[in-house]
């Protein structure tokens, strides 16, 4: 299998160069030059490991199987208890496909604990030697399961930078509380922006890269448009069908809905490789909060960036640029990469494009779209708990809304993409209970009023010794990285 560039088609590369190198030289993104087809039935009847092996193998036909199956066995037979791609019925058209039970809490550690894996792997057999320096900017969430997935790799060193004035006292204390020994965690400053903006300024600056090279280290992010991120979220759309024909919620070769909910546009569009491989998917809802951009281009082919953009209850999907639709763009364009490489140029410059229409007719045949602002995700919470005993985070929600909403099938999966507890002040309050200043009394009051438990990983926080107390101006980032800083 081989890959190619959404900005240039005649680009070829193998799995493991797409890996290593993120993004393609010319700006693109790498993309499969073909859908492997599977057979749904035999899928359905696979564990989440053999699944998973099989998927993955498709797409990365240059890696060892063994290597494969030994890193899949590791990632998703323990990481994620034996919850990996657990299917909740919700209610008699619903279900959730509960994708936070693994080390963070949040659906990105399926990507994140497995795709450092297949970097190193890609480093070995492309022989590279250099010291791979991570650097990630967070508002929360990625910089944790990053973190989980990278620490005590070998050739791998992540530093993370995350905004004093933008997390949760949760999600501060999950990274300044991180272990590992090749790891370093920094608070900055100011706000996501200004860590984010420091942070480009660093990977553009020429005399950093060639202080760093002078050490053997290359700079590297951890950023959602890489293939190894991808193809690990194409496994749980077949893992859940299989168990909707387990349930016998459907019979074999029914057409399902999945509803996601979309920042980025990575989940959603795995669930639209999915469908090229075979999966019987009626169509894929694009669920978005306040910060709508893709349901208004799902609806009018139009995307538009120039609009307000606002910080909502559900932060993982305050977007406005969502990167991973290139990828759809060039499939469904035919591989028109020319045309892809426009469209990007007027994004760059005016920060809207227009799809022509024999586009947008393909890809309303598979995705529909809607958005819920924060009280209507509010609203979503407390129905669900009130009508299906079902409580959910505020990114579900949302998806929730949407599936209720938009889908016509006789089955709709929404995609549960964060625990409850990761956000337990916006689902205490949507609940109409008074909610406590500090995030682990609102973690009691939340297990308290609901009988339900909190995990682990969230609630053992609050005893935990915090190792990385180190808060830095946004111009130290650069110091920072060239080692010039202790973190801890
Ligand atoms: C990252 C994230 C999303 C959005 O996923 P994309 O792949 O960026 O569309 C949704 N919900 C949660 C909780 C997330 O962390």
């Amino acid at each position: 299998m081989k890959f190619t560039s959404t900005r240039n088609a005649q680009l070829s590369v193998s799995a493991a160069q797409a890996i290593l190198q993120g993004l393609s030289a010319d700006g693109g993104l790498f993309v499969p030059t073909e859908f492997p087809k599977v057979d749904v039935e035999t899928m359905c009847k696979l564990d989440y490991c053999a699944l998973a092996e099989n998927i993955i193998g498709s797409f990365l036909t240059d890696y060892d199987p063994t290597f494969l199956k030994e890193a899949v066995g590791q990632v998703y037979s323990t990481a994620f208890g034996d919850k990996a791609g657990y299917v909740q019925p919700v209610n008699a058209s619903l279900s959730s496909l509960e994708l936070w039970h693994g080390p963070t809490c949040a659906f990105k550690d399926y990507a994140l604990q497995m795709m450092p894996r297949l970097l190193v792997q890609a480093r070995k057999m492309l022989g590279s030697t250099d010291t791979t320096l991570i650097l990630v900017a967070t508002s929360g969430d990625t910089g944790k399961a990053a973190l989980e997935g990278y620490k005590n790799l070998e050739g791998i060193e992540m530093q993370v930078f995350y905004p004093t004035g933008g997390t949760s006292e949760i999600q501060r204390l999950q990274m300044a509380t991180q272990e590992g020994n090749n790891v370093a965690v920094y608070a900055v400053k100011g706000n996501f922006d200004d860590a984010q903006s420091g942070l480009k300024k660093v990977f553009a600056d020429r005399d950093i890269a060639q202080q760093l090279a002078q050490k053997g280290v290359s700079l590297s992010s951890a950023n959602s448009i890489n293939w190894g991120r991808l193809v690990p979220q194409i496994v749980y759309y077949f893992y859940a069908y299989g168990q909707l024909v387990k349930q016998q919620r459907i019979s074999l070769g029914e057409t399902v809905d999945f509803c996601v909910p979309t920042g980025n546009f990575g989940d959603i569009l795995a669930g639209w490789y999915a469908k090229q491989m075979g999966l019987p998917v009626n169509r894929l809802i694009c669920a978005s909060n306040k910060n709508n951009v893709l349901t208004e281009f799902l609806r009018t082919g139009t995307y538009n960036a120039n609009r307000e953009f606002f910080k909502t209850t559900s932060p993982s999907m305050d977007i406005l640029i969502s990167s991973n639709l290139e990828r759809l763009l060039y499939h469904v364009s035919g591989g028109d990469s020319a045309l892809v490489v426009e469209l990007m140029q007027q994004l760059a410059q005016t920060g809207s494009y227009t799809v022509p229409e024999k586009m947008l007719t393909a890809i309303q045949q598979d995705f529909a779209a809607d958005c819920a602002d924060d009280q209507q995700a509010a609203q979503e919470i407390l129905l669900r708990w009130q009508q299906d005993s079902y409580l959910c985070d505020p990114h579900t929600a949302v998806a929730f809304r949407a599936a209720d909403a938009c889908s016509k099938a006789k089955q709709c999966v929404v995609l549960s993409t964060a625990s409850p507890y990761k956000f337990p002040v916006a689902v205490l309050a949507a609940l109409g209970k008074d909610v406590p200043m500090n995030d682990f009394d609102a973690l009691r009051a939340l297990s308290e009023s609901t009988g339900t438990q909190p995990p682990v990983q969230l609630s053992s926080l609050e005893h935990r010794q915090e190792r990385f107390t180190k808060i830095i101006e946004r111009t130290q980032i650069a110091d920072a990285a060239l080692g010039n800083i202790q973190a801890e």
